[in-house]
Order: C-alpha cells, then structure tokens, then sequence
C-alpha cells in the first residue's frame, strides 16, 4: 500500500510544504502540499526534484576515524576525550563548532546548549552568518530583537513591492510565482527590482534599477530625505513608536542628487521615479536578500531599508513592511535557538547578564557563556593560527563556500582535530576530517525547520536511516553525555528538545520578548507527529496568533520604541588598477549551495551544466573572450576558471559568477577562492558581493 508523508522542502527560506509519497513498489514522488501556507501546492524545479536527490550513492553510512571504520562508541568517545582534554589544556575558547543552516531547530538547539551551557564558549557559528546576519543585526538595532514583522500574504496585498539585491524568480520561486500571480490578478501593482544585473526577476519589474554594487545605503539614504519632505512621512508613528528620527534624517540629508547619482549609478530621472512611486503608494513591501546582506555594508543597508518605512508607518500591516528574505531552509530556527555565536537562545541577547542568568537557570548549567564567540571568518583565522585546535563541522562544505576558501581549507588541514559530520563522504570538506560521522538526510530526519514568515513547520522522516547514520542531534547529546553532562543532554526523541526549546522561550517571558512558543512547551510525542505549520509567536497564555509585528508600535527595546539608524553611505567602488572588475556571487535556478544534493539530478544539471560568468559584452572585447569561451577570474586570494556568458543583463565593469561548482564538479571551480574575507562591522557577513578581481581569457 502506498503512504504519504507531508514534511518540508529542504532548500530556500520559502519553505514550501511537500507532500511524499511511497508507492507498492517503493517508488518515491513528491508534490506540493496544498494545505501548507507558504506555497498552496506550488513546488520550484528543485523542489519537485527532490525524488532524484535521495539515492544512497556517495553516502557515508558509518563513523569512520582517520580514514577506517569505526563504531559509534569509539568515535564518539575519541571526540568526547579530545574535545575534553583540549579545554582542560587550552580553556573552553580553543574548541568550536561550525554549523548550518541546513541543520533542524532540535539539532541547533543542542549544539547551542553543548557549546554555550555546558562547555562555556560561544565558539559556535554557522553558514547562516554567510546569508542573513545582517539583517539580524539591523533588526536588533532597529527593532531591539530579531523580528521579522510581516507575512508572505503582505507580499501579494502590496500596491509596490520593491526587491532590492533580490533575484526572486530563481532563489525564492515560489514566492515569486506567487508575486507574479498577484500582479497578473492585479495589473495596478507595481514591481521594483533595484540589482546590478537585470536578472530574470526584472522580467516582470515595472521598473529596474541597474544599481551600482553596494549602492543601495545611498539609495535609501535618498529616499528617506525626499520622504521627509512629503505628507507620506508619518509623525505621529514617528513620535508615538521611535526614536533617532532627526538624527537620521540629517544624516540622509547630506547627500544631494550629484552623490547619489555618483554612489547609485542611477540616473536622476530612474531615482525620482522610484521616490515618487514609493511616496505615493502606502501599501509597500521591501523584500531584500542577499545582495543586501552580503555586504560590508549590509546592516547599513538593512537600517536605511527600515528606516524608510518606519518613517511612513508602513510597518506590520496588511500590504506594508520591510521583508527580510532568508536564503536558508532553517536559518531562522537556527537564530531561535541562538546559532550564531553572537546571540544566546529564544532571541536572548549573550551582551544581558540578566538573559544569561535566565538561560543558566533553565538549563541548570555549569558554565554559561558571558561574551560572543567567534563569528565564521574570525572563527577560521582562530583554526588558522592555532586558538581553535578541536573543530566541530556540521551539514555544510565551508572549503568550497567561505570566503578565502583556500585559506579556510588550509586552516582545516592544520587543524590538530576535526570532526565532520554530513552524509555525503567525499566533498572537499570531508576529506579533511579526522573524525567522519554519518548524519540523516532528508527524508529520514525528523524535526522542524522555520522559514522567512516565522513560520515552524515539520521536516519527517519517511524512509529508513541508511547503514548507521544518526541524527545531528543524537551525535551532539551523546558527545556531550559523554563529557560528563548526562543529566542535561538525555532527550530520548526530537519531540522532546523541542518541547525544552518551546519551554525556554516561554520561562521568565512575561511579553517581554518577541520569540514565545510557549504553547508547546509540553508537546508529546504524538502531537509532535501531527504538528501543523504555525507562525511565532504562540504564547501558551492566550493561544492568540500574531501576524504581524508593530503596527501599534511594542518594540523591544527597553522603551518599547523603534530606533532610527543613522547610516553613512560607504565609497562603492572597490576596483584598483591590477583588480579592475567587480566579481557579485549567487545562485541560480536549479542548483544549491556547493551541489552536494542538487548535483545528484540530471534534470537539474540540465540547466546550466557549467560554472559560468556572465559579462558585459564591452567587458568581454577588453577580455577577448566570446562567449563559451574560458575565463580566469583571479583576486589577491585566489583563482578560479569559468566560461564566459556574454550577455547587456549584466552591468559593465562587473561579472556575475554561481557560488555552487567545487572541485568535485569542475576544475578550478570553487569561485569562493577569489572572494575576499571582508566583512560587515555589525554582522560578521562576509561581502560576496562587490569584490575587486581581473579576469583574462585562457
Ligand atoms: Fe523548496 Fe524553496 Fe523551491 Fe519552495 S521555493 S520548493 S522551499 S527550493
């Protein structure tokens, strides 16, 4: 007989519902779940491919120690043993984990409670740094907590929806099919896309503003002090909900129509028309992703955002808000659980004493963390020059997706221990591991993932763990049981550490913080199983859902205001005369992140079979490249070759290349090599955009 399973795609941020299904003959398919709030049915190409992505070839099915197998009592007890001894040696900051935003909220939740609770560092960090921690920190600064105040519904309620460093169409497809349903539904309904690149997304852009990299600070800076000027500006909000108005208003007004056109790249007639659409148009929502966040410059940016509609009012109502777009299928369960290594736990902040007494005595622990740990590019220069000996890696390829890759995956080799886990057994991060331990994959994991609407849904296992693997979870438990914490790492099941993670959100919250969940703070078993998707907050007290955030005002900083954020725009142009182009990285429309699922599907590789850049057909005569032709990007970092795609969608000066080929796919692929470690004063998120290369033809 057959059976169908409804989980969660494990992909982008949307978070769509997926229905699996196994049939007599053990065939697995998989549709959209129509009953699921973020996509209604819908599926992406990567999505619907998720079938062919599941076969057990390449996988690792034991624990395996220095290249040999072993039993899971020998390599647990050995990382048990060599983490222990490293601290008793070297204190609590020579160890680390570096996580993912792939892993489920239970597996975050005890990797946080192991590292900040019980070992006493805030040494873990994750890939999400990579993909949105900028707009964490310009959500604390603006909002004082890490809220996201709208919901997909105000995407397609919008008059203007405006995209800013957002290519939609192929990183978030399903909320992009359900924008494009909307505006044919609604022809008045304006689409801004502001990206150096007309990319796909544009098609159906009423307007495109081919935006210099890193530009966009300017560019809301701008709108803000020709809001002022306008009867959209909205004093009461402002004077009842906010602070730092005049503040960053004088600091917007700085800039006149010269700097901006000069910052922006934008010509003064395309930057009025954008100030008056927005002006003129209440029901507005800003979405922004990583072209924003993957910046020196991205918790400006996210601040200049917000601070335009919190001087409008236009914020947690139907149709209004900025819109933070998450790449990841559970970076904001990751941030729940306080993943980063600069957050606690339930949106606590490491930075109270008051949080941390709170986290302390809930977890009854030892030796809770007082300060931030290292963020991802700090963290790799501690394995690099020694502080870090003991290294946790977990459900993520840093040698092919941090900056300066060939600096991360020398700092890896030299680390004296290494613990990797992951399903695959070959990728260029595995290889480096001394430890080996085989994790569950999709469709044999349970937990829950939460995506960019707040919304938690169930990820479920429905076919059987291969050989040995074992949930991330487990591993982390019985890692820290055997330190000598048995008492705090005993959880028999998934259903219970979520039941822990709802109860910490809830204890000693009386409203004071945005993230409760407290309703299912005794969750069982079986209700875990039949846990239907919701959004945050849930409140055991009154069992009532909010929405939306801030309409009214209920920030969470002390005073209950909002804050204006003062930004300054930073110099744009990076370039110098032996690095004379500008390299942007991102995705495309049908693989993810370093290929190690996605790569598995011929239907998929169709797509785009090779790492490519696309270029400016005057850049490409300077080159002397055609198009198909080989192409050496090279920074002060590293090398990486590409074929050219000529195309006029790509701004001159600039190149765009895919941040997926590694090694494994293609030589001299990982473009991630020529990325410069810069980063964001705020976030810790390196700049993968707006970095200075040359390239010449091979
Ligand atoms: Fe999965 Fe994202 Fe596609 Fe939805 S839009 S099916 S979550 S990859």
């Amino acid at each position: 007989m057959s059976t169908e399973t409804k989980t969660t795609c494990p992909y982008c941020g949307v978070g769509c519902g997926v229905i699996a299904r196994i049939d007599d003959n053990g065939t697995v398919s998989v549709k959209g779940d129509p009953d699921h709030p973020a996509n209604f049915g819908r599926l992406c190409s990567k999505g619907s491919a998720l079938a062919e992505t599941i076969d057990l070839s390449g996988r690792i099915l034991h624990p395996q120690i220095d290249g040999r197998r072993a039993g899971w009592d020998e390599a647990l007890d050995l990382v048990a043993t060599r983490f222990s001894e490293t601290i008793a040696e070297h204190g609590p900051d020579s160890v680390a984990f570096y996580v993912s935003g792939q892993l489920l909220t239970e597996d975050y939740y005890v990797a946080n409670k192991l590292m900040k609770g019980f070992i006493g560092s805030a040494n873990i960090d994750t890939n999400s740094r990579l993909c949105m921690s900028s707009s964490v920190a310009g959500h604390r600064r603006a909002f004082g907590a890490d809220t996201v105040p709208g919901t997909y519904e105000d995407i397609e309620l919008a008059d203007l929806v405006v995209l800013t460093g957002s290519n939609l169409a192929w990183c978030h497809p399903v909320i992009y099919q359900r924008l494009a349903a909307a505006k044919a539904a609604r022809p008045g309904m304006k689409v801004v896309v502001i990206d150096p690149r007309r990319t796909m997304t544009a098609d159906i852009a009423d307007l495109h503003l081919a935006i210099r990299p890193d530009g966009d600070v300017a560019l809301f800076m701008g709108l803000l002090a020709h809001l002022a000027g306008t009867a959209a500006i909205d004093q009461n909000y402002i004077g009842t909900h906010t602070n730092g108005f005049a503040e960053a208003f004088a600091a917007a007004s700085v800039l006149g129509i010269a700097e901006l056109m000069e910052l922006t790249g934008l010509p003064s007639m395309q930057l009025r028309q954008f100030f008056r659409l927005f002006e003129e148009t209440e029901k507005v929502v800003t979405c922004y992703s990583q072209g924003v966040n993957q910046s020196a410059s991205g918790t400006d940016k996210v601040n200049a955002i917000i601070n335009c509609h919190l001087a409008t009012g236009r914020i947690g109502r139907p149709g209004m808000g900025p819109f933070s777009l998450t790449g990841q299928p559970n970076a904001m369960g990751g941030r729940e659980v306080g993943g980063l290594a600069n957050m606690l736990a339930a949106h606590m902040a490491i930075e109270s004493r008051e949080d941390c007494d709170r986290v302390q005595r809930f977890w009854r622990s030892p030796a809770i963390t007082r300060r931030p740990g290292l963020k991802a590019v700090d963290m790799f220069r501690a394995v690099a020059d020694g502080r870090v000996k003991a290294l946790w890696i977990m459900a993520t390829n840093p040698v092919v997706s941090m900056p300066d890759a060939d600096a991360v995956a020398a700092a890896i080799a030299a680390c004296p221990f290494v613990v990797v886990s992951d399903v695959l057994q070959e990728t260029d991060t595995t290889k480096l591991a001394h430890v080996l331990l085989p994790s569950l994959g999709w469709a044999e994991k349970d937990g829950t993932v939460t995506n960019s609407e707040r919304r938690i849904s169930r990820q479920r296992a429905y076919l059987a763990a291969p050989g040995e693997a074992k949930a991330d979870w487990w591993q982390l438990a019985e890692v820290g049981r055997r330190m000598g914490f048995e008492d705090a790492f005993s959880f028999p099941t998934a259903a219970t550490i979520f039941a822990e993670h709802a109860a910490l959100s809830a204890f000693e919250n009386e409203g004071g913080r945005d993230f409760d969940i407290g309703a299912y703070a005794r969750i069982d078993g079986a209700a875990y199983d039949r846990l239907a998707p919701f959004q945050w907050p849930q409140p055991a007290a009154s069992q009532v859902q909010t929405t939306r955030f801030f309409a009214d005002g209920g920030f969470f900083h002390a005073d209950r205001k909002a804050r204006f954020v003062a930004v300054n725009a930073p110099a744009t142009d990076r370039t110098t005369a032996d690095f004379p182009l500008t390299l942007n990285t991102g995705r495309i429309r049908d693989q993810w992140h370093t290929m190690t699922r996605t790569g598995k599907s011929a239907r998929l590789s169709a797509h785009i079979a090779e790492p490519f850049a696309e270029i400016h057909p005057r850049d490409a005569i300077e080159i002397g490249v055609a198009s198909a032709g080989l192409v050496e990007i090279e920074s002060p970092y590293g090398k990486a070759v590409v074929r050219a795609l000529v195309t006029e969608r790509q701004a001159r000066g600039s190149l765009f290349v895919p941040m997926h080929w590694n090694d494994q796919f293609a030589a001299k692929a990982r473009i991630d090599a020529v990325v410069a470690p810069i980063t964001d004063p705020f976030s810790g998120q390196p700049a993968s955009k707006n970095v200075a290369i040359a390239a010449r033809r091979l």
